[in-house]
């Protein structure tokens, strides 16, 4: 009943916030998204704790997620199999993916948009050893990039109930992305123990399947203040026009300072399998800033990736970029 009574206040935080925002996107040509209902969605998510793979919060965020991708419109496939883990026991593994596509659009080439909604068991950023040992609470790390797909997801949804979708989109919420070796540990080290989810979901990926992807877009950690997406290596590589063209895109929608045009080392995010396993370019929206030490921001793997470091002018930029590109 509690359950319930929290999904009724959820809903109904996002429509008081929906009424306000669609107020503001009256005659405006930019394109529309509510980062204030992305805020909430990213909200909603920290309420269950921090999702890490085989606990509760995990398995409730996960069922709420499918809640959602159903209530905004999408017909949800669960993708479930095993990965060998970083010591190479076998770790059950979740992908959601929403397919938002009309009759008329079902049969068209997709384009494909991943977050991951796991967060990492150990925070191996922190300073003191016995920090090491707390789950990150993933506000930027895993909520962010999927508090904007949820966003996305609903916008989705009222184009097909109006009939203006033209561009078919598969949503995946990939699993275990965030459980690559931590540093605490001293055996073996395994290789690809990073994106689990996508390593899992690209192997099962049959490239002669129809209907194909144009392209895919991840997002990973975007909801910073100061949050920097520089041009990262492998999306370069591997899908360069289409990198081109966001970036491009952003800048005319003004936020040419936080898509920078600084080149990034190479990554490994989901981005990197779905290239390379799957065959289907894909590019990472993803904070890294070469201006700090580790690249990655202060927060990064550590206690205090929480909604203190979540702005919702950051959603709001990533979100209209996204939804310039659908
Ligand atoms: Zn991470």
């Amino acid at each position: 009943m509690m359950r319930k009574n929290l999904v009724l206040l959820v809903q109904l935080v996002l429509l008081v916030l929906l009424v306000s925002c669609n107020k503001k996107e009256v005659n405006t040509a930019r394109p529309v998204f509510c980062s204030d209902s992305a805020y909430v969605y990213i909200e909603k998510q920290m309420s269950f704790g921090p999702r890490v793979p085989n606990s509760s919060a995990h398995m409730q965020c996960a069922v709420w997620l499918i809640e959602q991708l159903r209530a905004a419109g999408g017909e949800v496939e669960l993708q479930k199999g095993f990965m060998p883990d970083y010591r190479g026991n076998n770790q059950q593994i979740y992908n959601i993916i929403g397919h938002f596509n009309t009759p008329e659009t079902a049969s068209r080439s997709r384009i494909l948009l991943g977050a991951h909604y796991d967060c990492r068991p150990w925070c191996d950023e922190e300073a003191n050893y016995e920090d090491r040992f707390y789950n990150v609470p993933g506000a930027n790390d895993g909520a962010s990039g999927v508090g904007v797909l949820l966003e996305v997801a609903r916008q989705l949804g009222q184009r097909i109930a109006d009939s203006s979708l033209t561009t078919p989109v598969d949503i995946i919420f990939f699993d275990a992305e965030d459980m690559g070796s931590p540093r605490v540990y001293t055996g073996d080290e395994r290789a690809d123990t990073w994106c689990l989810g996508s390593q899992l979901w690209a192997m099962n990926y049959e490239r002669k399947r129809t209907p194909s992807y144009q392209y895919g877009l991840i997002l990973d950690m975007v909801g910073a203040p100061d949050a920097v997406f520089p041009l990262e290596m492998y999306s370069s590589q591997y899908a360069q026009n289409y990198q081109q063209k966001i970036w491009r895109a952003a800048e005319q929608l003004g936020y040419g300072a936080m898509f920078s045009n600084q080149r990034s080392y190479p990554i490994t995010d989901d981005h990197y399998y779905i290239n390379y396993i799957a065959g289907i370019p894909c590019v990472d929206v993803i904070h890294y800033d070469i201006r700090n030490a580790t690249g990655f921001p202060a927060w990064w793997h550590t206690r205090n990736d929480d909604m203190s470091n979540i702005s919702k002018q950051t959603l709001q930029a990533v979100g209209e970029v996204v939804m310039s590109q659908l």
